[in-house]
């Protein structure tokens, strides 16, 4: 095939020009990002070669400098690419998120853009951070198609051509620019390698150039990287800075992990796991199939995969790390190997233990946990609405902030219901977007004053959660915003009473309120919930919740109105006034005017947006004046 010149993605080219023009202080991250593609290439040949022998060598990845022409190569025998393969991989993005990505690049400090570039995988364009050109040469393992030579200086473009390549893997050249020399250094390269790369299982090599009599001849140096696979070893063993830089190799992330869990499973499933729980959520535009590929699974430490969707449920796919199983097969396809017993088997065992160590963080350092919560609360949620079997397990590593936890602060459901004073019958809770609204929310108002505590719900995972638990430690759960309070005998008798006289007494005023406002609300009623606000929106005890409607509207799903029941705070002066009115002027116009006001205001305390706030506005103001009026004695 003939040379051809080719446009990079829009996508690309924007993600090159961030990265061609920031400066950054960690631009050592482009040889692990390099050296990493080197070792999933090899990977992915020689799990090939189980199945096609002819395939097997001598896996090797070789970082070789050039300091006459500033030249940066990293070579590797893996699987290569097709001239196809080529271009999709390299010269488009297609992945889902990638706007957001991208977007989120630009709004960043500069100083974090190659890190984010790791993680989202699309590392080999970090190489542009320390190269003005670069070359690719790459052939496909198992295929006649010849070898293909890809060279770009990072601009618009890129050229496209044959090779003379004979052993199929590829060799990237970097033409490394004029401040970037360290990088053909001996003890620089070492150091990268050490410090991001030492538990790749394929040797790093690195070859040199010595000076011979007449010319100079390369040399090739010991194996630069350790290749231990420390999850085979003893527990004991491991440093804490070993599990850290093999979570910073797994993960592209140069942090510390929350926690790490090293174990050997023996019985129904015999494996030995390390896994780690991240210290900081992974950005939000990951898109779901990549916050899928967590855990690389080896089989008698051959690398079979990293996305093997069966071998953690979904809710836990936050935890990264590696499983080896001595008990698989080995000559299994990828395809079928997730309906293999074995991998249910040690999703169950993995399930387990990831739990019980959440729980044991939870009980010996609050802390962490409360940390680990908050950005990970969401998927613990998920398990609590997904895992059936781990459901009671689950509940108890949940946090919520309450109405009497300062911000930030939070408890379990555990001390909830310890603290519950004597005549609670149930846990309470509210929804909505955020803390500010539910604290001042109307529904919280008898609660209060009860001294019942309400656990406030501001994530929208926390409505379906919320449904998958229908009780806890045999206490119901209850939204502040529907039905009626379950309260002992004589609160109770006091608070029927009560609501009752106030029935009888505005029988006529509640009627024309219903009539008035029948498009929007499904009856009028006197409240037991209020003790200062004058009303508020309260939903039937299996209707959906406003919180819930809103998330709908947000998702942009139709929902069926809802119509919900307007309650009258029966103490309120409000109420008392609108029915002096209301006996005066039965037929006056402004009458309908206040039934509107009262609803609008109620639809505002549950921070829902009035259909015509320009008419809501210029009522409240004519009743101002009115006010005003009289406080001056007009
Ligand atoms: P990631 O490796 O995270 O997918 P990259 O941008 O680093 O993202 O690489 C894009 C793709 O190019 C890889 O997924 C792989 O298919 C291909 N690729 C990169 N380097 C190599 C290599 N050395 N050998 C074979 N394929 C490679």
């Amino acid at each position: 095939m003939s040379e051809e010149t080719r446009k990079f993605q829009t996508e690309v080219q924007e993600l090159l020009n961030l990265v061609i023009h920031s400066l950054y202080s960690n631009k050592d991250i482009f040889l692990r990002e390099l050296v990493a593609n080197a070792a999933d290439a090899i990977d992915k040949v020689s799990f090939e070669s189980l199945t096609n022998p002819a395939l097997k060598a001598d896996w090797e990845i070789i970082i070789e400098p050039d300091k006459e022409r500033s030249l940066l190569k990293i070579s590797d025998n893996g699987i290569g690419m097709t001239r196809s393969e080529l271009v999709e991989n390299i010269g488009t993005i297609a992945k889902s998120g990638t706007r957001e990505y991208l977007s989120t690049l630009k709004k960043n400090e500069s100083k974090d853009i190659p890190e984010l570039i790791g993680q989202f995988g699309v590392g080999f364009y970090s190489a542009f951070m320390v190269a003005d050109k670069i070359e690719v040469v790459t052939k496909r393992a198992g295929s006649d198609e010849k070898a293909t030579r890809w060279v770009s200086k990072g601009e618009s473009s890129y050229t496209i051509d044959d090779a003379d390549a004979s052993e199929h893997g590829t060799s990237i050249t970097l033409h490394l620019k004029p401040d970037c020399k360290n990088y053909l250094e001996e003890w620089k390269i070492r150091e990268i390698v050490k410090k991001y790369s030492d538990f790749i299982e394929h040797p790093i090599k690195f070859v040199g150039i010595k000076k011979g009599k007449d010319e100079a001849v390369s040399e090739e140096k010991p194996i630069i990287n350790s290749q231990k696979a420390i999850w085979l070893r003893p527990a004991a063993e491991v440093t804490e800075e070993q599990y850290k830089q093999f979570y910073g190799h797994l993960s592209h992330f140069d942090a510390e992990p929350l926690l790490h869990i090293h174990y050997a499973a023996e019985g129904t499933a015999e494996f030995k796991a390390l896994l780690f729980i991240p210290s900081k959520a992974p950005f939000d535009f990951l898109s779901p199939e990549q916050q899928k590929s967590g855990l690389h699974l080896y089989i008698r430490r051959v690398f079979i995969t990293d996305s093997c969707p069966g071998l953690l449920p979904e809710y836990l796919r936050f935890v990264k790390g590696v499983v080896d199983s001595s008990d698989l097969p080995l000559n299994i396809s990828r395809e079928i190997l997730q309906e293999n017993p074995g991998i249910l088997k040690i999703n169950k065992n993995l399930v387990r233990k990831i739990i019980a160590e959440l729980k044991s963080l939870f009980d010996k350092d609050r802390e962490k946990y409360s940390s680990f919560f908050k950005d990970f609360g969401r998927y613990v949620k998920e398990g609590v609405h997904s895992d059936f079997q781990n459901r009671d397990k689950l509940l108890d590593l949940l946090l919520f902030e309450t109405m009497n936890t300062s911000s930030g602060k939070t408890v379990s459901l555990k001390e909830y219901v310890e603290k519950m004073p004597p005549g609670q019958k149930e846990i309470y809770y509210l929804s909505g977007d955020s803390r500010l609204l539910l604290e001042n929310s109307p529904h919280l108002e008898f609660l209060k004053s009860q001294n019942f505590d309400v656990l406030f719900m501001t994530e929208p995972i926390d409505e379906w959660v919320v449904q998958s638990i229908p009780e806890y430690s045999g206490k119901k759960l209850k939204s502040a915003g529907k039905g009626e309070f379950e309260l002992d005998e004589k609160t109770k008798t006091e608070k029927e009473d009560k609501t009752r006289k106030a029935s009888e007494e505005h029988k006529n005023l509640v009627e024309f309120l219903k009539k008035h406002l029948e498009n929007d609300i499904r009856e009028v009623r006197f409240s037991s919930r209020l003790t200062e606000s004058a009303c508020c929106l309260v939903s039937n005890e299996h209707d959906p919740s406003i919180q819930m409607e809103r998330i709908f509207k947000a998702m942009n799903r139709e929902m069926p109105k809802m119509k919900r029941i307007l309650e009258l705070n029966p103490d309120h002066p409000l109420i008392a006034s609108m029915q002096n009115f209301y006996d005066k002027n039965p037929k006056d116009s402004k009458l309908a005017e206040f039934a509107e006001l009262l609803y609008d205001q109620a639809l505002l305390t549950e921070g829902i947006p009035l259909s015509d706030p320009l008419k809501f506005s210029k009522r409240v103001a004519m009743l101002m004046v009115g006010g005003i009026n009289s406080e001056i004695g007009k």
